[in-house]
Order: structure tokens, then C-alpha cells, then sequence
């Protein structure tokens, strides 16, 4: 099979910029070793490039990797607009912060239908498409359109939220009649897929049978893929990390002091303004602990054009500076806050460095750092993770100490708890932890979806070829559609 994987986001393999998207960091190990060609954005815009898609082409590992400038005219709609203002903020249980205009879902239509035409250039005859996340939720229906008749398969990397959430995004149903081209579309647990097919059945009114979606073009199978990290190489990684001069620094300013790390993107999805909160609190209420423990916080800077991104780096800011005016000493810093991105290399060391890990968001997809800050403990003395039971690592990781993000006192209790925890329990907690990402690791995952894909393009073929999809009736300011439109669910049994 020759495999195609899409997202907009795509890691260079000597790339120096660290990563800071999960999506990126975990497909790059396996891409690499696959062959694949991955196809994404290059970062960079461009007029005209709708007549003639312009590719940057670089190898990767066994394969190659394709950056492609993306229409200059449509970016900002696409990315900023409707993708990461109405569809990241839906997606993560954040209605009240979707900003977003009609031209913002004409951009993000038009980007989806560019980017499909410029995958025609990598089509073989037994090429298999693997498009990737909340960007290109329509890329399988412009494919379909095109004619393409090879398996597509598609993955989120983020929750699937209620009806009732998704329902706030203009244009839903449209969108999810769209997904329903993908012969697999794949979750990251059981709740999200709930969720996608609750949404099926009671809104499009459509028929479910187990994991299958019954369309006119055959059926969607829905099916839960949890995304991991390669825990072995991690815990390598992490051990080298420690002779690292950055690593070193920090170990050395510690003074035998306990550390407690977050490492996150500045995302409200994260919860940092309540882990802030929760760990001022636990610092007040036990004067004990002053002195004898500190938080480093890395908060990578992201998408910080967009007003709610922009928002929260200003609260965030103010909430640190307060805490640490308010307890901090002339020798003693309770929070050391960074607003810049690390390597991987550098970040192993840090996370093995540190007594507790924070992972606390208030809804995630997945949420990597909370693998990658268990693969990379001591063994012999591992720290205690610390995790929110709305990431979707809550249901592998469930020795965890779990933690409601929201209650600020309880959070401010387990962290004094994690920082107390005796050997036996710490290893014993981590024993089984680790024992389940080394069992569900990232090859596991990116095995079992190409697999689950085959399997289900071979069940749509076996009924005949795949229709066409209709065109997509993408709404113009004003209510008018720029190709012939439809009346909803008229493609969809
Ligand atoms: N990351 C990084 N450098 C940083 C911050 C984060 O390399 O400074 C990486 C981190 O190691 C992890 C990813 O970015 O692999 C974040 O993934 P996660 O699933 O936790 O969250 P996302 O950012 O995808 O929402």
C-alpha cells in the first residue's frame, strides 16, 4: 500500500523549531519509518496557488514529506477563522468563545477542496489517504468528488463534544455529512465516538449498526484509536536528556527543592488559569510547603492572533506575576513561568526531573504530555502524575492521580498528596502506567488504523464502486450557494 498521510501541521525530521502540537510530535516516528508521503501546510500563503498547487518537496526517513503554500486569499478564514474559531472552541466543549463568519466556512471549504486537488498528484493505483484532524473535516467528501475511489481514512485528535455542542458550529450537519464519505473515521475514546453517533442518529436521523454508519456511498465505520508515543525510545530519550545543559542548570537552581511541571500549549483547552489557582492555594494553605517546592510551567505561545489566545496570555501573566509578588521571596520563586517552546530532547530531562506532573486541561483529545512525562521517570524513583479525568489519557493512565480541573481545592490536595507519596505507591503506580504504553504504543496505533481502513474500504468496495459525492453547497455571504445546492440529508439514506 502506498500511504498518504494529511494534516495541516507536518514535522521536519531535522527541523531545529521545537514541536508543540501533539498531532506533529506523534506521527513523525512513524511516518518516518512508513514510507508514506505526508502532505501539509508549508506556513507559508500564496496567490494563485488554486490554479497551480506549489509543493516543497523533502525526504523523509523512507518516504517524503509535501509543504504546500496555501491559498493567500483563504488562509486566514480557514485557519484562525473557522478551524480554530468555531471548530477547536465546539470541539472542546467551548461554545461561548466560537467567533466565526459565513466567508470563514466559504475559506475553510475552498482550503479543503485545494488541498484535495492537490493530493490527485500523489494518487497511485494503490495509494490509501489518511487525513488527520479538525482541519480537513470535508478533504474525504472533495476527494470523493474528484472521483476518487481509493480507501480514505480520517482521525481526530480532538474530544467529539454533545449534539448540542457541535450544533453551535454554522454549517454542522453539512460538515458531518461530509465526514460520512470516509470509509473509517477514527476517535480517541469511547465517549467521543458515542458522542459522533449520537449525533448521527438523532440529527441526520441515520441508521447505526455497531460501528457502521449506513450512507448512499456505503458506510462510514466509526471505531476508537487511542494515540500514544513510543514509551522505550521516550524513556531513552529522557535518561540522555539528564547530561543536558539546560537540565543541569535547572537541577542545580533546584537546591533540593521539590519540582512540579506543567508543559503545555497556551490553550484555554488547558486549564493553566485553575492549576495556577490550585497551586497558589496548596502553598497558602500549607506554609510548610513554601520554600520546599516550586512550579515550573512551560506555556508555549500559540495561535496568538486570536482573541481568546490573546485573552488568556495577559490573565495568565497577571495570575503568576500576583502569586508569585504575594509568596515569593528574595531567594524563592514558587512559579517559574516560561512563555517559549523546547525540544523534546531538553523536555524528556525536564519531566524526569521533576517530583509531579501536571496535566490538568479541561478537555483534551488525548493530551501526549502526560504519556511522555510517565515513559520518562527514573524507574527506580518515579515521579507522581497528577491528571485531569478529562484528558483522554484518563482512561489508560488510571493509576494516575486523578483530578477534577475545575474543583481548585481538590486539585490543591492532590498535589500535596502526589508531593507526600511514598516509594512502593509511586512505583507501584507507575509499574502499571508504563506497562500500558509500552502495550499500546504509537506503532500499535498507526498498525491498527491502516488495518481497520483496509478492512472497511474492502467492505464498501464489495457493494460496487463509491458514487460521487454531490458537490458541497458552500454558502456565500448573503444565503446564496456557490454550487448547485442540495436539500440536507438528500445524499444520505
Ligand atoms: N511540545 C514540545 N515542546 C514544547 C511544548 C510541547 O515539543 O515546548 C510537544 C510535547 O512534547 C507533546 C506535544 O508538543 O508531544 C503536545 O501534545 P499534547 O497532546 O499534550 O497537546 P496538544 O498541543 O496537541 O494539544
Amino acid at each position: 500500500m502506498n500511504l498518504v498521510v494529511v494534516s495541516n501541521r507536518v514535522a521536519r525530521a531535522s527541523g531545529n523549531e521545537p514541536m508543540t502540537g501533539g498531532l506533529a510530535a506523534a506521527l513523525l516516528p512513524v511516518v518516518e519509518k512508513s514510507g508514506a508521503i505526508w502532505v501539509g501546510s508549508s506556513g507559508r500563503v500564496r496567490d494563485g496557488v488554486h490554479r497551480e498547487p506549489f509543493a516543497e518537496i523533502e525526504p523523509l526517513g523512507a518516504g517524503a514529506l509535501a509543504m504546500l503554500d496555501l491559498p493567500a486569499a483563504h488562509y486566514g478564514g480557514y485557519y484562525e477563522g473557522f478551524a480554530n474559531s468555531a471548530l477547536w472552541p465546539a470541539l472542546h466543549s467551548r461554545p461561548d468563545l466560537i467567533r466565526v463568519s459565513h466567508d470563514d466556512y466559504r475559506s475553510y471549504r475552498e482550503v479543503n477542496a485545494f488541498m484535495a486537488r492537490a493530493l490527485l498528484r500523489f494518487r497511485k493505483p494503490d495509494t490509501a489517504f489518511w487525513i488527520q484532524d479538525y482541519h480537513f473535516l470535508a478533504l474525504g467528501a472533495e476527494l470523493r468528488q474528484l472521483g476518487v475511489q481509493h480507501p480514505i481514512g480520517f482521525f481526530l485528535h480532538t474530544p467529539w463534544p454533545s449534539r448540542a455542542t457541535i450544533g453551535c458550529v454554522p454549517h454542522h450537519r453539512e460538515l458531518i455529512e461530509a465526514m460520512l464519505t470516509y470509509d473509517l473515521i477514527g476517535f480517541q475514546t469511547e465517549e467521543d465516538r458515542r458522542n459522533f453517533l449520537g449525533y448521527v442518529e438523532s440529527e441526520l436521523g441515520l441508521k447505526i449498526d455497531g460501528s457502521e454508519v449506513s450512507t448512499t456511498h456505503g458506510t462510514a465505520r466509526c471505531e476508537v484509536f487511542a494515540i500514544s508515543i513510543d514509551a522505550d525510545a521516550f524513556a531513552q530519550q529522557a535518561q540522555k536528556a539528564m547530561t543536558h545543559p539546560e537540565v543541569s542548570r535547572l537541577r542545580k537552581s533546584l537546591n533540593g527543592e521539590k519540582l512540579v511541571i506543567g508543559v503545555d500549549r497556551l490553550d484555554y483547552s488547558k486549564g493553566l488559569i485553575n492549576r495556577v489557582k490550585a497551586f497558589d492555594k496548596m502553598l497558602t494553605d500549607r506554609p510548610a510547603l513554601q520554600r520546599v517546592v516550586s512550579l515550573l510551567q512551560i506555556a508555549t505561545p500559540s495561535r496568538g492572533t486570536i482573541e481568546a489566545y490573546g485573552n488568556l496570555q495577559g490573565d495568565l501573566a497577571k495570575l503568576v506575576s500576583d502569586v508569585n509578588g504575594r509568596l515569593g521571596e528574595v531567594d524563592w520563586t514558587p512559579i517559574r513561568y516560561l512563555n517559549k517552546g523546547y525540544r523534546q530532547s531538553v523536555l524528556a530531562g525536564l519531566y524526569r526531573s521533576a517530583h509531579v506532573g501536571l496535566v490538568t486541561p479541561l478537555q483534551d483529545g488525548m493530551n501526549l504530555v502526560a504519556k511522555e512525562y510517565v515513559a520518562a521517570q527514573n524507574p527506580l524513583d518515579p515521579g507522581v502524575l497528577v491528571l485531569s479525568k478529562f484528558a483522554g489519557a484518563a482512561n489508560e493512565l488510571d493509576t494516575a492521580l486523578q483530578v477534577n480541573p475545575h474543583d481548585i481545592e481538590g486539585m490543591s490536595r492532590v498535589i500535596a498528596t502526589a508531593l507526600a507519596m511514598p516509594l512502593t505507591e509511586r512505583r507501584l503506580r507507575w509499574e502499571a502506567m508504563m506497562a500500558k504504553l509500552r502495550d499500546n504504543s504509537i506503532r500499535r496505533w498507526f498498525a491498527d488504523f491502516l488495518a481497520a481502513l483496509d478492512q472497511a474500504h474492502t467492505a464498501n468496495r464489495s457493494v460496487g464502486p463509491i458514487p460521487l459525492a454531490p458537490p458541497p453547497s458552500i454558502m456565500m455571504a448573503g444565503g446564496r450557494s456557490r454550487l448547485a445546492p442540495r436539500a440536507a440529508g438528500a445524499v444520505l439514506q
